[in-house]
Parts: C-alpha cells; sequence; structure tokens
C-alpha cells in the first residue's frame, strides 16, 4: 500500500464496515495479499458478534438448558426447582462474546496485513472515503454496514424506554412481562429464551408470525412457545405505547377493538434498516433507497468501484452467512475477475427457537406458484430412534422435488434443524436428485436417517403403512 502523505492511503481494496460481511472481504484479500483498509466505526464483529446472531443464540443455549433441567424427570432425575440467575445467564452471554471477539479483533486483522481505522467512513467523491482526517483512495469500495432496528410509527413508542437487539442482552435482571412487537426470527426465538428463563412473555404480531417459511411447519414451532407459555397474538396492531412507572403498556387494535397489554419492559424485534446514515453515498453517486444499496447481480452498486454486501444490500437476505457469501463472490470478482453472480436460491435460513425450523430452497408455496408438477415427501421425527431416545419426536423433515426427484426445496422443523438442512442446501447447489440420498450410508441411530428415509418414501409410498414401516425397522432392509 503507498502512502502519497500521511493521510492519504491508496489501498487496492477499501471495506467499510467490520461485521461478518466486511470481515470476510478483508481476511481474504489480505490472505492473497492484497493491500487492504478496513474501517469500523464501532465494535469489530458488527452486529452478528454483539448484538446479533452470537448473543442470541448463547441466550438460547442458556435457555435451552434451564428447559432441559426442567423436563430432566422424562430420563430419570428428580429435579425439584431450578433458580435461574440472571447476573450469571448476561455473564455467560458475555463470555461467550469475549471467546469469540478475537477472531474479529482490530489486532487479528492487523496481523493478516490489513490497515484496520476505527473510525466513521464517509464517501467524499466517487473514488475517495474519509476516515476521520485519513483520505482512502481505494481501486475498488465494499460497503459493508449492516442494518439497525427498525422502529415501527407507534405513537408514544419515543418516548418508552424500550430494548432492541442492540441493548437487550445487556440485561442484569429478568424482565418480569416482556412484550415483543414482531414474530419474526429474532422475537420468536427472544421470547422462547425469556419466557424458559422465568419471564412472562407476550408477542405481539401485526400480520403472521415467521410469514415466509412453511405454515404447515410455523405451526409446529408456535404450538410449542404457546405450550410452554409465550402467548402470541398474530394479526394484533400496535397503535400505542405509554410509560407509566415501571411498567409499559401497548394499546393495540384486534378485530376492530382496543386493548391494553401491561408488561415490565418491551422488546422491539420489528425487522431491520439499511445501516446507511452518515455515508455520503450522493457524494460518490451510488444509489439507494429504504431498502438499501442498490446493487447489481455482481453486487456493484451505481458507482463501478464500489460493491455493497450483505444487510445493507437492496434485495438481500439480512442472514450473517448472506454476507459472507456475498464476500466470496466479491473477492472472485475483484481479485479474480470471476463472472459472478449472486445465486439467492440455495441460501438456507433457520429459527433458532426449540423445536428449531430450519429452510432451504423453494418452500411449498413458492413451488405450486412455478410451473412445474411437485411432489411434497415427508418423515416424522417420531419414526426416528435417535429423536426417541432424546424425547424429542415432534416435527418432520418436508422435501419438495419436482415429479422425477430434482429436490428443488426443504423445510425441516424439530431438533437440529440448523444443522440438518446442510445437506439438502448442497442438494440443491448440486441440483441433485432425491435418488442420491437413498444411496447415502448414514450413521446410526441419527436425526440425518430422517432425510434418507423420506427419500426412500418419494421411491417407495406404499411401502409406508405403519406396519409396513415397522417391517422396514426391523429387518433394516435400507440400513
Ligand atoms: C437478534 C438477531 C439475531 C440474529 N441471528 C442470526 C442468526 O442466527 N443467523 C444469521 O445468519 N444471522 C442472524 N442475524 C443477522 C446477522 O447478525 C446479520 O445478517 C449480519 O450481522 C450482517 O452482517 P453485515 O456484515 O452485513 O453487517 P453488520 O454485522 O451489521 O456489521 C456492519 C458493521 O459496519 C459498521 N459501520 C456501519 N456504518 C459505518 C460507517 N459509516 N463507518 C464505519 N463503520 C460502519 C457497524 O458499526 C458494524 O460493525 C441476527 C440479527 C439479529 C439482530
Amino acid at each position: 500500500m503507498s502512502a502519497s502523505s500521511p493521510q492519504t492511503l491508496t489501498p487496492d481494496i477499501c471495506v467499510i464496515g467490520g461485521g461478518p460481511g466486511g470481515l470476510s472481504v478483508a481476511a481474504a484479500a489480505a490472505g492473497f495479499g492484497v493491500p487492504t483498509v478496513l474501517i469500523e466505526r464501532d465494535q469489530m464483529g458488527g452486529d452478528c458478534l454483539m448484538s446479533g446472531s452470537v448473543p442470541s443464540k448463547a441466550l438460547l443455549a442458556a435457555a435451552r438448558r434451564a428447559e432441559a433441567i426442567r423436563g430432566a424427570g422424562a430420563f430419570g432425575f428428580d429435579i425439584q426447582n431450578i433458580g435461574v440467575n440472571f447476573a450469571k445467564v448476561h455473564d455467560h452471554v458475555h463470555g461467550v462474546i469475549a471467546a469469540v471477539a478475537p477472531a474479529d479483533s482490530a489486532e487479528r486483522f492487523t496481523g493478516l496485513g490489513v490497515r484496520v481505522i476505527r473510525d466513521h467512513a464517509k464517501f467524499k467523491d466517487r473514488d475517495t472515503v474519509t476516515a476521520g482526517d485519513i483520505e482512502i483512495r481505494a481501486r475498488r469500495f465494499v460497503v459493508a454496514t449492516g442494518s439497525a432496528p427498525a422502529l415501527p410509527p407507534i405513537l408514544g413508542l419515543d418516548r418508552a424506554p424500550y430494548l432492541t437487539n442492540e441493548s437487550v442482552f445487556e440485561l442484569k435482571e429478568r424482565p418480569e412481562h416482556l412484550i415483543v412487537i414482531g414474530a419474526g426470527s429474532a422475537g420468536l426465538e427472544m421470547a422462547q429464551a425469556f419466557r424458559r428463563l422465568g419471564s412472562s412473555v407476550t408477542v405481539l404480531e401485526a400480520a403472521t408470525p415467521l410469514a415466509h417459511d412453511d405454515p404447515e411447519c410455523v405451526a409446529i414451532v408456535l404450538d410449542r412457545l404457546e405450550r410452554e407459555g409465550v402467548v402470541i397474538r398474530s394479526g394484533v396492531k400496535v397503535i400505542g405505547i405509554a410509560h407509566v412507572g415501571g411498567t409499559v403498556t401497548a394499546t393495540i387494535e384486534a378485530a376492530g377493538a382496543e386493548q391494553t397489554i401491561t408488561g415490565s419492559h418491551l422488546l422491539v424485534a420489528a425487522g431491520r434498516k439499511p445501516r446507511l446514515d452518515g455515508l455520503d453515498l450522493d457524494a460518490a453517486g451510488i444509489r439507494y433507497d429504504r431498502t438499501g444499496i442498490i446493487v447489481n447481480g455482481k453486487l456493484k452498486t451505481s458507482n463501478r468501484r464500489v460493491y455493497a454486501i450483505g444487510d445493507c444490500a437492496a434485495g438481500h437476505s439480512a442472514l450473517a452467512h448472506a454476507a459472507n457469501y456475498h464476500a466470496g463472490l466479491v473477492i472472485g470478482n475483484v481479485l479474480f475477475r470471476y463472472p459472478v453472480r449472486v445465486n439467492n436460491s440455495a441460501i438456507p435460513w433457520a429459527t433458532f427457537t426449540e423445536p428449531e425450523l430450519a429452510h432451504t430452497g423453494l418452500t411449498e408455496a413458492q413451488a405450486r406458484t412455478c410451473r412445474i408438477k411437485i411432489r411434497v415427501t415427508r418423515w416424522p421425527y417420531n419414526d426416528n430412534e435417535r429423536a426417541h431416545t432424546e424425547h424429542d419426536t415432534r416435527g418432520h423433515i418436508k422435501v419438495i422435488t419436482t415429479s422425477k426427484g430434482k429436490i428443488v426445496g426443504t423445510t425441516i422443523v424439530g431438533a437440529q434443524a440448523g444443522e440438518l438442512i446442510a445437506m439438502w442446501t448442497l442438494a440443491i447447489a448440486q441440483g441433485m436428485n432425491i435418488r442420491a440420498v437413498t444411496g447415502l450410508v448414514l450413521p446410526s441411530p441419527t436425526l440425518s436417517e430422517l432425510g434418507k428415509r423420506a427419500a426412500i418414501d418419494f421411491f417407495t409410498p406404499r411401502l409406508t403403512s405403519p406396519w409396513v414401516r415397522r417391517i422396514i425397522g426391523w429387518m433394516r432392509i435400507f440400513g
């Protein structure tokens, strides 16, 4: 990297944002020996590490332990009461962040050869970004500034002490009654976690919970949450928030009537908005709208020097692994001139409630709108030996194929769904036929056998009456 003056850097690549997207670009570019600058104004690791995937999964892990202890009677243990020390749960969550943080740290990236600048970045013109008193004139820029919580226009919300993903993991005391606005993945994950840790929880959703997922599988998740005591109100509009003393009251409109719900804390988990504040995109001729920075199939913006990836790119999934995937494409295009094109057809997503809900490819509803003949093949967890050993038999795998067996989508609801979806993502990305899965030899007993059983069922639907299934199980015909 040459420095034409102490304040001007001229790297090949300048990355704005140190979340999963930006860090992946910077690490890969530095790995290939390319002069790289990375600018991060806040915490290295981005939302993913500080206020997204990592702390939310850590909180869920704690909550899962609490629930496992409550359910230990089924395994022969005599457990009386469990006490949750919420301050220690907080310490556990922050311990996990601290354990992961070194991999994303400025020190590590400096060691890899990246010039890390800890400041706010903004465009000065089409070719220049400034960060404090440093100017960066790079051959290519990558904007990876992520997203922030979207706040719905609710009367009184701005005057109430609401929580978002940026503050909820700082709680050291358990909320008595948490009201959650939004029943997407993040809202429901937090609802189950807090309920299992002893809070009362009410979720308010204007439309349908987990609206992008398969309704049949969503119903299984919601049923579990409700049986655990989470109150889920769908189709209700929150029209006002009032904060009195130590309480927060949500006024909702449900079936034409107004009602109020009072809790101790309010968590807003009502979607995301691209984080573009103070970037001065206009100065660089970069087009954007309220959904994010406009990019083409190569993730290039309207300024040919500049790419946008991850949550801040319009029209793409707000997921850590999508940001990583984008990073790989940009590296391929910038360094090797590969003719890349984003392919969103096999980007999986998962909701890490218990049961987990994971999906890849087309949903059944999407597949039915394509002009193809489809077949839907299911296999239940209660027909899997491993699920029985764990006393966790609720859920199923649902594979969507063409009539000839080409796999086009899979949804799994049940234990380990987020892990089990990996194989199906590969199958879809490789255009595989479900026949290939029937020939797989898998360790037994494992939950991955669910997928193989579904695949066999595709070819032998007549054999799946309960008694024939039993005989097949005994004879181990299919391994
Ligand atoms: C509660 C919650 C749970 C989640 N769980 C999951 C999950 O289980 N799995 C999953 O895949 N995804 C999950 N996500 C989504 C995931 O966190 C994001 O998709 C991911 O962090 C996006 O990565 P990114 O690199 O695009 O941006 P970010 O991680 O948001 O990083 C962007 C960085 O850019 C910096 N920045 C912004 N503007 C500037 C500027 N002008 N100058 C300098 N720096 C700037 C920010 O400070 C930030 O550090 C979750 C999100 C939330 C909120």
